[in-house]
């Protein structure tokens, strides 16, 4: 499939390796975001000295020293352990607006980030902190930076479905709060079809679905999340690579996949960069974005996953406009909103 006529209209050289300024500049979004995995090791000490709390890690430099993968579990382990520094209303605002300073490093005008009720009510947390420090934060980057957002409640997937219904009953009162509900952690041995009706619950609040599928997990798993759980967006999907019927339906539906090459690196889903089927995903008509998953963790914002691309993979301008594009309109964002972005982008191709 071809690019969309208007980005080789306003775009000078679409055909050249896409750069730093380049990228930085492009209007985007980030989909595919988890609040607890930007909690970078700096801010990590800080929460843990305003808390009380001692940490395993001796230093800055160590922690990132631990943060050497060989899966997603090895990775979930050391994740909730990090998590635990999130205590206090103040704790969740300072990790959002945190994040939100790095969006607006990035280009990024919106985005869509996950979090994790289960892993803070689990240790205790009242629900109330997390969602209150969380949406001042967003408020609040709305308001200064000009971010704007729609929050994402993930379940726990290695945790049951009763727990799941039991989250979205105690999420109620935020329900407006909301953009729609998601599925994360381990994926492997925990289908998504055992939250078929923690979905359907939550689709009847007005809620939107998404779900982590195709990471570690099968293919079929991706067909599971469309037809069982009617998600809009896969989060990952990239497993869609081994089957051909798959990668059918995903171009005819145009259903996004939210990629997070750097996190795929480093989990070791592929070995090196260079074995990222992203673009030619991309240039066979999927509808691929660039995210950067738990960024804190994987070495790399979004901006440094595009950078990736350009790297290892020869991104052209021509297609980081196009998974930019991509970003922009597969957010659950308003059509008037996703218009506006439309004619930023060409605007800004006609400069760059
Ligand atoms: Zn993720």
């Amino acid at each position: 499939m071809n690019a969309p006529a208007w980005i080789d209209q306003h775009l000078k050289n679409p055909d050249a390796i896409a750069d730093e300024a380049f990228l930085r500049g492009l209007p985007k979004a980030e989909l595919h975001l988890h609040l607890e995995g930007a909690l970078e090791p700096e801010l990590m000490f800080a929460l843990a000295q305003r808390n009380g709390i001692e940490l395993p890690f001796a230093s800055v430099d160590a922690v990132r020293e631990a943060y050497d993968f060989h899966n997603l579990q090895s990775f979930l382990d050391i994740y909730y352990r990090c998590a635990d520094v999130l205590r206090t209303e103040q704790d969740f605002y300072d990790l959002t607006w945190s994040y939100l300073l790095q969006c607006q490093r990035q280009g990024v005008v919106h985005t869509e980030p996950f979090f994790d009720p289960q892993t803070h009510t689990d240790r205790g947390i009242d629900i109330d902190v997390v969602f209150t420090g969380i949406l001042r934060a967003l408020r609040d980057g709305e308001q200064q930076l000009g971010i704007s957002s729609g929050l994402i409640l993930c379940f726990l997937r290695h945790l049951s479905e009763e727990a799941a219904l039991a989250t979205l009953d105690a999420a109620k009162p935020y329900v407006n709060d909301l953009v729609a509900v998601g599925l994360d952690s381990s994926e492997v041995g925990h289908p998504p079809l055992k939250f078929e009706q923690a979905f359907a619950q939550a689709r009847e609040l007005g809620l939107k679905a998404v779900a982590h599928a195709g990471e570690e997990g099968p293919a079929q798993y991706i067909w599971d999340a469309m037809d069982g759980l009617k998600v809009e967006r896969v989060d990952h999907g990239v497993r869609c690579t081994d089957d051909p019927e798959l990668i059918k339906n995903l171009i005819k539906t145009q259903m996004p996949l939210t990629v997070c090459p750097l996190s795929n690196t480093r989990l070791k889903v592929y070995q090196h960069m260079s074995e990222h089927p992203i673009l030619t995903l991309l240039e066979q008509g999927v509808r691929v974005t660039v995210n950067s998953d738990d960024p804190a963790f994987f070495g790399g914002d979004v901006m440094q996953n595009y950078l990736a691309l350009a790297e290892h993979l020869t991104m052209t301008r021509r297609q980081a406009a196009w998974l930019a594009d991509h970003s922009l309109t597969s957010s659950f964002a308003s059509d008037a909103q996703i218009a506006a972005w439309r004619q930023q982008m060409i605007d800004y191709l006609a400069q760059a």
